[in-house]
Protein backbone atom coordinates (compact mmCIF):
# COMPACT_ATOMS: atom_id res chain seq x y z
CA UNK A 1 0.00 0.00 0.00
CA UNK A 2 1.00 3.51 -0.72
CA UNK A 3 0.32 5.67 1.65
CA UNK A 4 -0.53 9.43 0.44
CA UNK A 5 1.99 12.02 2.19
CA UNK A 6 0.38 15.39 3.26
CA UNK A 7 2.78 18.26 2.62
CA UNK A 8 4.55 19.13 6.00
CA UNK A 9 2.77 21.56 8.15
CA UNK A 10 3.63 24.99 6.91
CA UNK A 11 4.09 28.43 8.80
CA UNK A 12 0.72 29.53 8.01
CA UNK A 13 -1.37 26.45 9.30
CA UNK A 14 1.04 26.42 12.48
CA UNK A 15 -0.07 30.35 13.14
CA UNK A 16 -4.03 29.74 12.70
CA UNK A 17 -3.76 26.89 15.06
CA UNK A 18 -2.05 28.45 17.39
CA UNK A 19 -3.79 31.66 17.05
CA UNK A 20 -6.95 30.30 17.48
CA UNK A 21 -5.82 28.22 20.67
CA UNK A 22 -4.38 31.41 21.93
CA UNK A 23 -7.81 33.37 21.84
CA UNK A 24 -9.98 30.61 23.04
CA UNK A 25 -7.18 30.51 26.20
CA UNK A 26 -7.56 34.01 26.90
CA UNK A 27 -11.57 33.75 26.79
CA UNK A 28 -11.45 31.00 29.05
CA UNK A 29 -9.18 32.98 31.65
CA UNK A 30 -11.45 36.29 31.42
CA UNK A 31 -14.71 33.48 32.06
CA UNK A 32 -12.66 32.47 34.77
CA UNK A 33 -11.89 35.69 36.21
CA UNK A 34 -15.48 36.93 36.70
CA UNK A 35 -17.06 33.83 37.48
CA UNK A 36 -18.77 34.43 40.89
CA UNK A 37 -20.08 32.40 44.13
CA UNK A 38 -20.52 29.68 44.62
CA UNK A 39 -17.52 28.41 42.87
CA UNK A 40 -18.14 24.79 41.38
CA UNK A 41 -16.44 22.34 39.83
CA UNK A 42 -18.41 23.57 36.51
CA UNK A 43 -17.29 26.90 36.70
CA UNK A 44 -13.58 26.43 37.87
CA UNK A 45 -11.94 23.31 37.56
CA UNK A 46 -13.33 22.54 34.38
CA UNK A 47 -12.58 25.73 32.64
CA UNK A 48 -8.99 25.94 33.91
CA UNK A 49 -8.76 22.40 32.88
CA UNK A 50 -9.91 23.67 28.89
CA UNK A 51 -7.35 26.37 29.48
CA UNK A 52 -4.34 23.89 30.22
CA UNK A 53 -5.22 21.87 27.42
CA UNK A 54 -5.30 24.57 25.14
CA UNK A 55 -1.91 26.00 26.39
CA UNK A 56 -0.49 22.64 26.42
CA UNK A 57 -1.54 22.01 23.44
CA UNK A 58 0.34 25.25 21.80
CA UNK A 59 3.66 24.57 23.93
CA UNK A 60 3.87 21.20 22.70
CA UNK A 61 3.38 21.52 18.65
CA UNK A 62 5.36 24.52 18.98
CA UNK A 63 8.15 22.53 20.96
CA UNK A 64 8.38 19.80 18.22
CA UNK A 65 8.68 21.87 15.34
CA UNK A 66 11.05 24.02 17.24
CA UNK A 67 13.86 21.50 17.71
CA UNK A 68 12.54 19.67 14.54
CA UNK A 69 11.28 21.18 11.75
CA UNK A 70 12.96 21.90 8.90
CA UNK A 71 12.00 25.16 7.77
CA UNK A 72 13.48 27.65 9.76
CA UNK A 73 10.49 30.01 9.22
CA UNK A 74 8.16 27.72 10.74
CA UNK A 75 10.76 27.71 13.43
CA UNK A 76 10.83 30.65 14.47
CA UNK A 77 7.57 31.29 14.50
CA UNK A 78 6.94 28.16 16.63
CA UNK A 79 9.36 30.33 18.84
CA UNK A 80 7.20 33.39 19.12
CA UNK A 81 3.76 31.08 19.77
CA UNK A 82 5.73 29.62 22.45
CA UNK A 83 6.42 32.66 24.05
CA UNK A 84 2.81 34.34 23.83
CA UNK A 85 1.47 30.65 24.87
CA UNK A 86 3.96 30.75 28.13
CA UNK A 87 3.34 34.59 29.05
CA UNK A 88 -0.69 33.75 28.88
CA UNK A 89 0.18 30.67 30.49
CA UNK A 90 1.85 32.77 33.46
CA UNK A 91 -1.06 35.22 33.35
CA UNK A 92 -3.27 32.48 34.36
CA UNK A 93 -0.69 31.22 36.75
CA UNK A 94 -0.75 34.73 38.39
CA UNK A 95 -4.23 35.05 38.61
CA UNK A 96 -5.36 36.09 42.16
CA UNK A 97 -9.21 35.28 41.61
CA UNK A 98 -8.64 32.63 40.04
CA UNK A 99 -6.51 30.92 43.14
CA UNK A 100 -9.10 31.83 45.26
CA UNK A 101 -11.75 30.48 43.37
CA UNK A 102 -9.93 27.45 43.39
CA UNK A 103 -9.97 27.34 46.87
CA UNK A 104 -13.36 27.99 47.84
CA UNK A 105 -14.67 24.96 46.30
CA UNK A 106 -16.07 22.86 48.61
CA UNK A 107 -13.79 19.91 48.88
CA UNK A 108 -16.57 17.49 49.45
CA UNK A 109 -17.98 17.98 46.29
CA UNK A 110 -14.70 16.79 44.46
CA UNK A 111 -13.62 12.86 44.24
CA UNK A 112 -9.63 12.47 45.02
CA UNK A 113 -8.21 13.32 41.48
CA UNK A 114 -9.94 16.59 41.59
CA UNK A 115 -9.13 17.59 45.14
CA UNK A 116 -5.38 16.86 43.90
CA UNK A 117 -5.72 18.81 40.65
CA UNK A 118 -6.96 21.74 43.38
CA UNK A 119 -4.38 21.20 45.19
CA UNK A 120 -1.66 21.21 42.71
CA UNK A 121 -2.94 23.73 40.63
CA UNK A 122 -3.01 26.27 43.64
CA UNK A 123 0.82 25.01 44.34
CA UNK A 124 1.71 25.90 41.19
CA UNK A 125 -0.06 29.72 41.33
CA UNK A 126 1.89 30.37 44.40
CA UNK A 127 4.77 29.31 42.89
CA UNK A 128 4.36 31.51 39.81
CA UNK A 129 3.79 34.56 42.38
CA UNK A 130 -0.23 34.62 42.65
CA UNK A 131 0.16 36.28 46.10
CA UNK A 132 2.26 38.55 45.18
CA UNK A 133 2.07 42.51 45.32
CA UNK A 134 1.22 43.70 42.08
CA UNK A 135 4.59 45.37 40.84
CA UNK A 136 6.37 42.09 42.27
CA UNK A 137 4.13 39.79 39.73
CA UNK A 138 4.89 41.80 37.01
CA UNK A 139 8.50 41.70 37.52
CA UNK A 140 8.19 37.93 37.91
CA UNK A 141 6.46 37.75 34.64
CA UNK A 142 9.01 39.75 33.36
CA UNK A 143 11.55 37.32 34.53
CA UNK A 144 10.06 34.02 33.45
CA UNK A 145 9.70 35.87 29.63
CA UNK A 146 13.15 36.39 29.78
CA UNK A 147 13.84 32.88 31.11
CA UNK A 148 11.68 31.39 27.99
CA UNK A 149 13.55 33.36 25.97
CA UNK A 150 17.37 32.77 26.97
CA UNK A 151 16.38 28.97 27.05
CA UNK A 152 15.24 29.43 23.16
CA UNK A 153 18.47 30.98 22.70
CA UNK A 154 20.08 27.85 24.49
CA UNK A 155 18.92 25.07 22.53
CA UNK A 156 18.91 27.26 19.19
CA UNK A 157 22.44 27.75 19.87
CA UNK A 158 23.02 24.37 20.29
CA UNK A 159 20.89 22.90 17.47
CA UNK A 160 22.73 24.97 15.18
CA UNK A 161 25.98 24.45 15.52
CA UNK A 162 27.49 20.88 14.36
CA UNK A 163 30.92 21.04 13.77
CA UNK A 164 33.19 18.80 11.73
CA UNK A 165 37.25 17.96 11.89
CA UNK A 166 39.69 17.07 8.51
CA UNK A 167 41.23 13.77 9.36
CA UNK A 168 44.83 13.94 7.98
CA UNK A 169 44.39 10.26 6.22
CA UNK A 170 42.55 7.37 6.16
CA UNK A 171 44.77 6.06 8.57
CA UNK A 172 43.20 8.36 11.16
CA UNK A 173 40.09 5.65 10.66
CA UNK A 174 42.49 2.70 12.16
CA UNK A 175 40.20 0.95 14.96
CA UNK A 176 36.81 2.14 13.63
CA UNK A 177 34.40 -0.38 12.34
CA UNK A 178 34.46 -1.69 8.67
CA UNK A 179 30.93 -0.11 7.79
CA UNK A 180 31.88 3.57 9.25
CA UNK A 181 35.25 3.45 7.51
CA UNK A 182 33.43 2.48 4.48
CA UNK A 183 30.70 5.51 4.82
CA UNK A 184 33.31 7.64 5.51
CA UNK A 185 35.36 7.88 2.63
CA UNK A 186 37.10 10.93 1.03
CA UNK A 187 35.16 13.79 -0.17
CA UNK A 188 35.65 15.29 -3.65
CA UNK A 189 38.51 17.82 -2.19
CA UNK A 190 40.44 14.09 -0.84
CA UNK A 191 38.99 15.00 2.68
CA UNK A 192 37.55 12.82 5.42
CA UNK A 193 35.71 14.87 7.69
CA UNK A 194 33.84 13.65 10.96
CA UNK A 195 31.06 15.23 12.06
CA UNK A 196 30.21 16.13 15.74
CA UNK A 197 27.03 14.85 15.41
CA UNK A 198 26.39 10.87 17.74
CA UNK A 199 26.45 8.60 14.85
CA UNK A 200 29.95 10.05 13.99
CA UNK A 201 31.22 10.73 16.96
CA UNK A 202 30.40 8.16 19.95
CA UNK A 203 32.00 5.25 17.33
CA UNK A 204 34.89 7.81 16.93
CA UNK A 205 35.39 8.19 20.37
CA UNK A 206 35.33 4.67 21.30
CA UNK A 207 37.56 3.14 18.23
CA UNK A 208 39.46 5.46 16.40
CA UNK A 209 42.98 4.33 17.76
CA UNK A 210 44.48 8.13 16.00
CA UNK A 211 44.71 9.78 19.64
CA UNK A 212 45.58 13.04 17.40
CA UNK A 213 42.25 12.85 15.69
CA UNK A 214 39.90 11.78 18.77
CA UNK A 215 41.20 15.07 20.53
CA UNK A 216 40.41 17.19 17.77
CA UNK A 217 37.10 16.04 17.50
CA UNK A 218 36.38 15.65 20.84
CA UNK A 219 37.92 19.15 21.41
CA UNK A 220 35.50 20.65 18.59
CA UNK A 221 32.72 18.72 20.22
CA UNK A 222 32.88 20.67 23.70
CA UNK A 223 33.48 24.00 21.92
CA UNK A 224 29.95 24.13 20.47
CA UNK A 225 27.44 26.78 21.18
CA UNK A 226 30.40 29.04 22.79
CA UNK A 227 27.34 31.75 22.70
CA UNK A 228 25.98 29.77 25.54
CA UNK A 229 28.65 30.69 27.64
CA UNK A 230 27.11 34.16 28.04
CA UNK A 231 23.20 32.58 27.70
CA UNK A 232 23.75 30.26 30.64
CA UNK A 233 25.51 32.68 32.80
CA UNK A 234 22.25 34.87 32.23
CA UNK A 235 19.49 32.04 33.02
CA UNK A 236 21.44 31.54 36.30
CA UNK A 237 21.37 35.17 37.38
CA UNK A 238 17.77 35.52 35.95
CA UNK A 239 16.67 32.29 37.99
CA UNK A 240 18.20 33.41 40.97
CA UNK A 241 16.49 36.60 41.00
CA UNK A 242 12.98 35.58 40.11
CA UNK A 243 13.38 32.78 42.98
CA UNK A 244 14.11 35.54 45.51
CA UNK A 245 11.33 37.59 44.09
CA UNK A 246 9.30 34.31 44.59
CA UNK A 247 10.59 34.17 48.37
CA UNK A 248 13.56 31.72 48.33
CA UNK A 249 16.83 31.90 49.18
CA UNK A 250 17.90 30.57 45.78
CA UNK A 251 16.91 28.77 42.58
CA UNK A 252 17.37 25.29 43.70
CA UNK A 253 15.36 25.63 46.93
CA UNK A 254 13.05 26.39 44.26
CA UNK A 255 13.36 24.06 41.88
CA UNK A 256 13.33 20.84 44.19
CA UNK A 257 10.53 22.18 46.47
CA UNK A 258 7.94 19.80 44.08
CA UNK A 259 9.76 17.29 43.84
CA UNK A 260 9.88 14.13 45.48
CA UNK A 261 13.80 14.95 47.20
CA UNK A 262 11.74 18.36 48.62
CA UNK A 263 15.67 20.08 49.38
CA UNK A 264 18.79 20.89 48.08
CA UNK A 265 20.21 19.38 51.51
CA UNK A 266 18.19 16.06 50.63
CA UNK A 267 19.65 16.16 46.98
CA UNK A 268 23.22 17.11 48.31
CA UNK A 269 23.18 14.00 50.71
CA UNK A 270 22.14 11.79 47.70
CA UNK A 271 24.93 13.28 46.35
CA UNK A 272 27.27 11.56 49.37
CA UNK A 273 25.71 8.54 49.06
CA UNK A 274 26.26 7.90 45.47
CA UNK A 275 29.84 9.17 46.02
CA UNK A 276 30.84 7.47 48.54
CA UNK A 277 29.46 4.28 46.75
CA UNK A 278 30.90 4.69 43.78
CA UNK A 279 34.41 5.84 44.46
CA UNK A 280 36.40 3.13 45.22
CA UNK A 281 34.87 0.94 42.75
CA UNK A 282 35.67 4.25 39.96
CA UNK A 283 39.19 4.61 41.65
CA UNK A 284 39.52 0.78 40.68
CA UNK A 285 38.15 0.99 37.35
CA UNK A 286 40.14 4.20 36.05
CA UNK A 287 43.36 2.18 37.45
CA UNK A 288 42.71 -0.03 34.75
CA UNK A 289 42.24 2.33 32.08
CA UNK A 290 45.38 3.91 33.42
CA UNK A 291 46.95 0.70 32.68
CA UNK A 292 45.96 0.16 29.79
CA UNK A 293 46.49 3.60 28.73
CA UNK A 294 50.68 3.04 29.78
CA UNK A 295 50.87 0.41 26.76
CA UNK A 296 50.39 3.35 24.11
CA UNK A 297 51.58 5.85 26.42
CA UNK A 298 54.57 4.50 29.21
CA UNK A 299 54.50 6.76 32.22
CA UNK A 300 51.17 8.58 31.43
CA UNK A 301 49.14 9.20 35.10
CA UNK A 302 46.16 10.63 33.87
CA UNK A 303 43.35 9.64 31.45
CA UNK A 304 41.75 12.22 29.17
CA UNK A 305 38.44 12.79 28.49
CA UNK A 306 39.43 12.07 24.87
CA UNK A 307 40.48 8.93 25.92
CA UNK A 308 38.41 6.78 28.27
CA UNK A 309 35.99 5.44 26.46
CA UNK A 310 38.23 4.27 24.02
CA UNK A 311 40.28 2.40 26.70
CA UNK A 312 37.46 1.66 28.20
CA UNK A 313 36.65 -0.41 24.62
CA UNK A 314 39.90 -1.89 24.43
CA UNK A 315 39.65 -3.12 28.39
CA UNK A 316 36.06 -4.86 27.84
CA UNK A 317 38.26 -6.53 24.49
CA UNK A 318 40.54 -8.05 26.66
CA UNK A 319 38.83 -8.48 29.62
CA UNK A 320 36.00 -9.73 28.65
CA UNK A 321 36.62 -10.86 24.87
CA UNK A 322 33.86 -8.55 24.50
CA UNK A 323 34.64 -5.67 21.81
CA UNK A 324 31.67 -3.63 20.40
CA UNK A 325 32.32 -3.63 17.23
CA UNK A 326 31.65 -7.33 16.77
CA UNK A 327 27.94 -6.66 17.44
CA UNK A 328 27.38 -3.54 14.91
CA UNK A 329 26.61 -6.02 12.33
CA UNK A 330 23.41 -7.57 14.03
CA UNK A 331 22.15 -4.08 14.77
CA UNK A 332 20.67 -2.64 11.34
CA UNK A 333 18.53 0.13 12.03
CA UNK A 334 15.65 -1.25 10.26
CA UNK A 335 15.72 -4.11 11.77
CA UNK A 336 16.27 -2.68 15.37
CA UNK A 337 13.64 -0.10 14.56
CA UNK A 338 11.02 -2.96 13.96
CA UNK A 339 12.52 -5.48 16.90
CA UNK A 340 11.26 -2.23 19.04
CA UNK A 341 7.58 -2.46 17.77
CA UNK A 342 7.64 -6.31 18.20
CA UNK A 343 8.83 -6.36 21.51
CA UNK A 344 6.51 -3.62 23.00
CA UNK A 345 3.91 -5.45 20.93
CA UNK A 346 4.74 -8.12 23.59
CA UNK A 347 5.25 -6.70 26.40
CA UNK A 348 2.57 -4.13 26.68
CA UNK A 349 -0.19 -6.02 24.38
CA UNK A 350 0.35 -2.97 21.41
CA UNK A 351 -0.29 -2.75 17.89
CA UNK A 352 1.66 -0.17 15.73
CA UNK A 353 -0.61 1.39 12.43
CA UNK A 354 1.25 2.93 9.77
CA UNK A 355 -0.75 6.26 9.60
CA UNK A 356 -0.03 9.49 7.87
CA UNK A 357 -1.57 12.88 9.40
CA UNK A 358 -1.45 16.66 8.68
CA UNK A 359 0.71 17.61 11.47
CA UNK A 360 4.31 15.99 9.95
CA UNK A 361 7.07 18.38 9.75
CA UNK A 362 9.52 16.14 8.22
CA UNK A 363 8.91 13.20 5.32
CA UNK A 364 11.53 10.69 6.78
CA UNK A 365 9.53 10.88 10.19
CA UNK A 366 7.22 7.30 10.39
CA UNK A 367 4.30 7.67 12.12
CA UNK A 368 1.92 4.79 14.06
CA UNK A 369 -1.39 4.84 15.08
CA UNK A 370 -1.26 2.66 18.71
CA UNK A 371 -3.65 0.42 20.34
CA UNK A 372 -2.63 -1.26 23.72
CA UNK A 373 -5.03 -4.23 24.78
CA UNK A 374 -7.34 -3.08 21.76
CA UNK A 375 -7.86 0.12 23.01
CA UNK A 376 -7.05 2.88 20.94
CA UNK A 377 -4.13 4.82 22.82
CA UNK A 378 -2.52 7.40 19.90
CA UNK A 379 -0.35 7.91 17.98
CA UNK A 380 3.57 8.21 18.10
CA UNK A 381 6.16 9.54 15.33
CA UNK A 382 9.79 8.47 15.42
CA UNK A 383 12.15 11.52 13.80
CA UNK A 384 14.96 9.37 13.88
CA UNK A 385 18.41 10.38 12.19
CA UNK A 386 20.57 13.71 12.25
CA UNK A 387 19.61 16.87 10.32
CA UNK A 388 20.90 20.15 9.58
CA UNK A 389 19.02 22.33 12.56
CA UNK A 390 17.61 19.68 14.36
CA UNK A 391 18.09 19.19 17.82
CA UNK A 392 21.10 16.81 18.45
CA UNK A 393 20.22 14.85 21.69
CA UNK A 394 17.35 12.12 22.11
CA UNK A 395 14.48 12.50 24.09
CA UNK A 396 10.73 11.62 24.12
CA UNK A 397 8.12 14.85 23.95
CA UNK A 398 4.33 14.89 23.35
CA UNK A 399 3.00 16.87 20.32
CA UNK A 400 -0.67 16.33 21.72
CA UNK A 401 -1.16 14.70 25.39
CA UNK A 402 -3.04 12.48 25.80
CA UNK A 403 -6.32 13.53 28.10
CA UNK A 404 -9.06 11.73 29.29
CA UNK A 405 -12.32 12.21 28.29
CA UNK A 406 -10.85 15.00 25.74
CA UNK A 407 -8.82 14.36 23.15
CA UNK A 408 -6.23 11.62 21.92
CA UNK A 409 -2.43 11.58 22.53
CA UNK A 410 0.91 12.20 20.04
CA UNK A 411 3.95 11.42 21.60
CA UNK A 412 7.26 11.99 19.48
CA UNK A 413 10.82 10.47 19.82
CA UNK A 414 13.53 12.69 18.76
CA UNK A 415 16.87 10.62 17.96
CA UNK A 416 20.33 11.12 16.12
CA UNK A 417 20.92 7.39 15.21
CA UNK A 418 22.51 6.20 11.72
CA UNK A 419 20.21 6.90 8.97
CA UNK A 420 19.66 3.96 6.75
CA UNK A 421 18.70 6.90 3.41
CA UNK A 422 21.83 8.69 3.66
CA UNK A 423 24.70 6.69 4.24
CA UNK A 424 25.91 4.37 1.13
CA UNK A 425 26.42 1.19 3.43
CA UNK A 426 24.13 -0.33 5.96
CA UNK A 427 23.14 1.94 8.86
CA UNK A 428 24.41 -0.02 11.41
CA UNK A 429 24.12 1.06 15.35
CA UNK A 430 26.23 0.41 18.46
CA UNK A 431 24.37 -1.64 21.10
CA UNK A 432 24.60 1.45 23.34
CA UNK A 433 22.31 3.42 20.95
CA UNK A 434 20.11 0.11 20.55
CA UNK A 435 19.94 0.53 24.70
CA UNK A 436 18.89 4.52 24.27
CA UNK A 437 16.54 3.98 21.80
CA UNK A 438 14.56 1.37 23.78
CA UNK A 439 15.23 3.77 26.55
CA UNK A 440 13.65 6.56 24.94
CA UNK A 441 10.87 4.54 23.79
CA UNK A 442 9.82 3.23 27.06
CA UNK A 443 9.38 7.23 27.54
CA UNK A 444 6.98 7.28 24.71
CA UNK A 445 4.80 4.44 25.88
CA UNK A 446 4.83 5.99 29.72
CA UNK A 447 3.27 9.03 27.93
CA UNK A 448 0.66 6.75 25.92
CA UNK A 449 0.41 4.77 29.45
CA UNK A 450 -1.20 7.78 30.97
CA UNK A 451 -3.65 8.47 28.22
CA UNK A 452 -6.49 8.48 30.41
CA UNK A 453 -5.70 10.72 33.06
CA UNK A 454 -8.44 14.02 32.72
CA UNK A 455 -6.28 16.75 33.82
CA UNK A 456 -3.27 17.74 31.98
CA UNK A 457 -1.77 18.71 34.83
CA UNK A 458 -1.84 16.02 36.25
CA UNK A 459 -0.38 14.06 33.59
CA UNK A 460 3.28 14.61 34.20
CA UNK A 461 5.09 11.94 35.84
CA UNK A 462 7.02 13.20 39.03
CA UNK A 463 9.95 15.23 37.82
CA UNK A 464 12.27 12.54 39.52
CA UNK A 465 10.59 9.37 38.93
CA UNK A 466 10.61 10.27 35.11
CA UNK A 467 13.52 7.83 34.73
CA UNK A 468 12.67 4.75 36.31
CA UNK A 469 10.50 3.03 33.87
CA UNK A 470 12.89 3.94 31.08
CA UNK A 471 15.73 2.50 32.76
CA UNK A 472 14.22 -0.84 33.89
CA UNK A 473 13.15 -1.60 30.19
CA UNK A 474 17.08 -0.80 29.13
CA UNK A 475 17.91 -4.57 30.49
CA UNK A 476 16.09 -6.40 28.24
CA UNK A 477 18.28 -5.16 25.12
CA UNK A 478 21.28 -7.70 27.01
CA UNK A 479 18.54 -10.28 27.47
CA UNK A 480 19.62 -13.22 24.96
CA UNK A 481 15.84 -14.08 24.30
CA UNK A 482 15.19 -11.06 22.97
CA UNK A 483 18.71 -10.25 20.68
CA UNK A 484 18.47 -13.65 19.03
CA UNK A 485 14.74 -12.73 17.82
CA UNK A 486 16.31 -9.73 15.70
CA UNK A 487 19.81 -9.35 15.91
CA UNK A 488 20.89 -11.49 12.33
CA UNK A 489 24.50 -10.62 10.95
CA UNK A 490 23.64 -8.07 8.35
CA UNK A 491 25.80 -10.05 5.72
CA UNK A 492 25.32 -13.44 6.42
CA UNK A 493 21.54 -13.28 8.16
CA UNK A 494 23.42 -15.81 11.02
CA UNK A 495 21.59 -15.03 14.66
CA UNK A 496 24.31 -13.18 17.35
CA UNK A 497 25.69 -15.79 18.91
CA UNK A 498 24.70 -17.26 22.41
CA UNK A 499 28.68 -16.90 23.57
CA UNK A 500 28.53 -12.88 22.08
CA UNK A 501 25.97 -11.95 24.42
CA UNK A 502 27.43 -13.88 27.12
CA UNK A 503 30.11 -11.70 26.82
CA UNK A 504 28.64 -8.76 26.47
CA UNK A 505 26.41 -9.01 29.73
CA UNK A 506 29.81 -9.58 31.33
CA UNK A 507 31.25 -6.77 29.99
CA UNK A 508 28.23 -4.66 30.98
CA UNK A 509 29.42 -3.51 34.30
CA UNK A 510 32.90 -2.52 33.81
CA UNK A 511 32.93 0.79 33.57
CA UNK A 512 29.36 1.86 35.59
CA UNK A 513 31.53 3.00 38.54
CA UNK A 514 33.12 5.83 36.46
CA UNK A 515 29.89 6.92 34.72
CA UNK A 516 27.99 7.02 37.60
CA UNK A 517 30.49 9.55 38.76
CA UNK A 518 30.20 11.57 35.47
CA UNK A 519 26.30 11.98 36.57
CA UNK A 520 27.29 12.53 40.32
CA UNK A 521 29.52 15.24 38.65
CA UNK A 522 27.01 16.79 36.22
CA UNK A 523 24.50 16.79 39.12
CA UNK A 524 26.68 18.50 41.26
CA UNK A 525 27.25 20.97 38.75
CA UNK A 526 24.03 21.77 37.63
CA UNK A 527 23.21 22.45 41.86
CA UNK A 528 26.60 24.40 42.32
CA UNK A 529 24.96 26.72 39.45
CA UNK A 530 22.01 27.30 40.93
CA UNK A 531 22.49 26.98 44.58
CA UNK A 532 23.00 31.08 45.04
CA UNK A 533 26.60 30.84 45.81
CA UNK A 534 27.18 32.68 42.48
CA UNK A 535 24.26 33.36 40.21
CA UNK A 536 25.39 34.68 36.91
CA UNK A 537 28.79 33.31 37.45
CA UNK A 538 30.88 32.20 34.00
CA UNK A 539 29.75 28.60 34.12
CA UNK A 540 32.98 27.37 32.31
CA UNK A 541 34.38 28.36 35.90
CA UNK A 542 32.17 26.66 38.26
CA UNK A 543 32.80 23.55 35.91
CA UNK A 544 36.46 23.58 36.06
CA UNK A 545 35.96 23.76 40.20
CA UNK A 546 33.34 20.71 40.41
CA UNK A 547 35.59 18.89 38.30
CA UNK A 548 38.83 19.68 40.22
CA UNK A 549 36.98 18.06 43.25
CA UNK A 550 35.27 15.21 41.65
CA UNK A 551 36.75 14.99 37.96
CA UNK A 552 38.33 11.48 36.85
CA UNK A 553 39.70 13.05 33.72
CA UNK A 554 41.89 15.30 32.23
CA UNK A 555 40.46 18.24 30.95
CA UNK A 556 40.62 19.14 27.62
CA UNK A 557 41.49 23.02 28.92
CA UNK A 558 39.60 26.21 26.65
CA UNK A 559 36.77 24.59 26.07
CA UNK A 560 33.38 26.53 25.35
CA UNK A 561 32.21 23.38 27.77
CA UNK A 562 29.38 23.61 29.25
CA UNK A 563 28.15 25.92 26.86
CA UNK A 564 26.60 23.12 24.65
CA UNK A 565 25.15 21.04 27.78
CA UNK A 566 22.03 19.71 26.30
CA UNK A 567 18.72 20.63 28.76
CA UNK A 568 19.83 23.28 31.20
CA UNK A 569 17.65 25.49 29.21
CA UNK A 570 14.68 24.14 31.12
CA UNK A 571 13.34 23.84 34.31
CA UNK A 572 13.26 20.10 34.97
CA UNK A 573 17.11 19.85 34.88
CA UNK A 574 18.05 23.01 36.09
CA UNK A 575 19.53 22.33 39.66
CA UNK A 576 19.25 18.56 40.07
ZN1 LIG B 1 15.29 9.21 29.71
Amino acid sequence: MTLTMPAPITAEQLETRNRERLARAESLLRQLESASAPFTKGSVIAPLNDLHVELHNLGAECGIYIAMHPDQTVQQLAETLQREGIELGQRQLQSRRVYDALGAIDPASLDAVERRFVDISRTDMRRAGALLGPAERDRARALRAELTRLGQDHARNIRDDTRYIALEGTHELDGLPADYIATHQPGADGTIRISTNPPDHQPFMTYAHSDRARKALQTVYLDRAPENVEVLAALTRTRHELARILGYPNWARYNVEDRMVLTPEALDGFFTELDDASRDAAKAELAVLLEEKRIDHPGATTVGDWEWQYYLNRVKTKRFHFDAQEVRPYLEYGRVRQAILDLNSELFGMTFTPAVHEERWQPTVESFDVTIDGDPAGRISLDMHPRERKNKWFFNAPLRLGVGGKQIGHGVLCCNFPDPTTLSGPALMEHAQVVTYFHEFGHLVHGLARRKVPFVRLSRTEGDFMEAPSTFLEDWIYDYGVLTRFATHVDTGAPIPADLVKRLRAARNFGRAIRTRQLLMRSRQSLALHDGTRPGADPRVVEREINERYGLFEPIPGTAWPASWEHMDTDHYSAA
